[in-house]
């Protein structure tokens, strides 16, 4: 996949944009909730019904991490407190896992830069599994297992997180937090 300019840093891929294809991802962003938005830090609630409801989050959050340009979007980040979240499962395929269990995780970790779409403009150093087992179900209730490395892997860790209302920045380095955290407060003083 990096085959262009581009880098994948947790959920985010970080990539030159022409014009037209920037003011949409602005508008994308502008739709998911921002750091320090409440809904981040707070603990979503397993989904009990696939009804309708629940399928047209989940699309209208597959259209909100594409034109957003993500590679990976929680539903905390759209202030639904609700257990779910959608990734990109392979060059075609934005997948939903619905009520998520990481069931296995390499004792094999990767330092690498991530980069959130509620963190916008901060990467932070976070240690994550290379290689994990998730399973849950898609949007209509049918069960699903994945198996995932690399960046993959990395990006459902970061969107599980979410549903706990953990942040990259609560798994980084005291210093890159501190850092971080200098970058982000003086932009929420001034918005
Ligand atoms: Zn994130």
């Amino acid at each position: 996949m990096a085959e262009r300019d581009e880098t994948i840093e947790g959920e985010v891929v970080d990539e030159p944009l022409d014009p037209e294809r920037e003011a949409r991802r602005r508008l994308a962003l502008a739709q998911i909730r921002q750091y320090p938005d409440a809904a981040l830090k707070m603990k979503a609630r397993p989904v009990e019904e696939f009804d309708d409801e629940l399928r047209s989050l989940v699309e209208r959050m597959k259209l909100l991490m594409v034109d957003a340009h993500g590679i990976g979007l929680a539903a905390t980040q759209v202030g639904v407190l609700r257990r779910v979240f959608v990734f990109q499962l392979d060059e075609e395929q934005v997948a939903a896992v619905v009520n998520p269990e990481i069931v296995e995780r390499s004792d094999e970790t990767e330092v690498a830069a991530e980069g959130c779409l509620s963190i916008q403009g901060i990467t932070v150093p976070v240690e994550r599994s290379l290689h994990v087992v998730i399973e849950g179900a898609d949007e209509n209730g049918d069960a699903v297992r994945y198996e995932l490395d690399d960046y993959e892997a990395r990006c459902v860790q970061h969107e599980t997180d979410h549903l706990d209302g953990v942040l990259m920045i609560d798994r980084t380095t005291p210093e890159a937090r501190r850092e971080a955290l200098g970058v982000l407060r003086p932009r929420i003083v001034l918005t």
